[in-house]
């Protein structure tokens, strides 16, 4: 469970950014997330919004787009769309209706990682925008804490709720929004952190990790969706989707390897060599504990050869 929630707080974050916070019944289906998608409606980040998309994929044969609708059986009443190809198709509400991301239950989740459940309920502020979450002291101050999102596009409406619900200086705002566009407008002398900086999805909840360093104007403001192997070295880490993922040792040596090879296929005696085990080793027990890692960077046949993804392989001097 643990690799899915990196991916997981990157797609919510970029949905509570799209219009409606919508996303597309047969991009959950088609996009090769529909696990990532089904963890967030799990954990209610995600849920079906009462609207039919205007068309879909005939499950059934997948080749044309149909258009749901409602029809009544007795009292009950279903989904069905009418494929050229297949005839009436029954479509369950999963395919039919429009996905929709909660920028409420992550206001929520927020409220709880900080603490301030038991004495501040969280309040919107700007319908869909903006949610205060509470009021903190940090270093003896009392800061009050924010969460936003389509940030860029009601920068007038959230300046002004956030001078009303703070006092001059002391108000903080987590978001989803991208912040390099804010800088140079109206929400510029805020302090706006992003989401994915301080946050991490677990076990159906956020935690928070690093957030004075923002209210000590120190952190960094961008983050990076990068996936890359340029901190392999310096750090024995790999980036995924801007999370660093620690390496075992030898999953450090399989991965340098393959990095030096630069794209070359190396083979399995090889590696066996340098990793110093048996050339008979099997490479599921390598993989296991690294799976997203392998799934991402490595690629292999069936005579024995591995090599690295060529989208991953380091520039000169990169
Ligand atoms: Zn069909």
């Amino acid at each position: 469970m643990g690799t899915i929630n990196a991916p997981a707080l990157a797609e919510l974050s970029r949905l509570l950014e799209q219009p409606g916070h919508h996303l597309l019944p047969d991009a959950v289906w088609v996009s090769g997330q529909a696990e990532v998608f089904k963890h967030l409606r799990d954990v209610q980040a995600l849920s079906l919004g009462p609207e039919l998309t205007d068309a879909v994929l005939c499950p059934d044969c997948m080749s044309g787009a149909i258009r749901p609708e409602q029809v009544a059986h007795g009292s009950q009443i279903g989904l069905r769309a009418y494929c050229g190809e297949c005839g009436w198709v029954p479509l369950a509400k999963e395919r039919a209706r429009l996905w929709q991301a909660s920028p409420a239950k992550v206001a929520d989740w927020l409220n709880a990682a900080l603490g301030l459940r038991s004495r501040h309920p969280v309040t919107e502020i700007v319908k869909g925008v903006l949610w205060h979450l509470g009021e903190r002291e940090y270093k003896r101050h009392r800061h009050s804490l924010f969460f936003g999102c389509q940030l860029a596009a009601n920068q007038a409406d959230v300046d002004k709720a956030l001078e009303k619900a703070s006092a001059p200086g002391m108000d903080l705002t987590i978001t989803t929004s991208e912040i390099t566009v804010l800088q140079s407008g109206r929400l510029g002398s805020r302090v706006l952190v992003p989401l994915r900086a301080v946050a991490q999805l677990r076990k159906g909840s956020l935690v928070i990790e690093n957030l004075e360093a923002y209210i000590d104007g120190i952190a960094p403001l961008v983050v990076s969706d990068e996936t890359s192997l340029r901190l392999l070295e310096t750090k024995r880490v790999a980036l995924i989707d801007g999370a660093e993922v620690p390496l075992s040792p030898q999953v450090f040596k399989f991965l340098k390897v393959l990095l030096d090879a630069d794209g070359d296929e190396v083979h399995k005696r090889m590696l066996a060599k340098a990793l110093e085990i048996p050339e008979n080793f099997k490479f599921a027990n390598i993989k296991k504990r690294h799976a997203e890692v392998f799934e991402t960077f490595v690629q292999s046949d069936q005579k024995g050869y591995y090599w690295l993804h060529p989208d991953y392989l380091l520039s000169e001097g990169g």
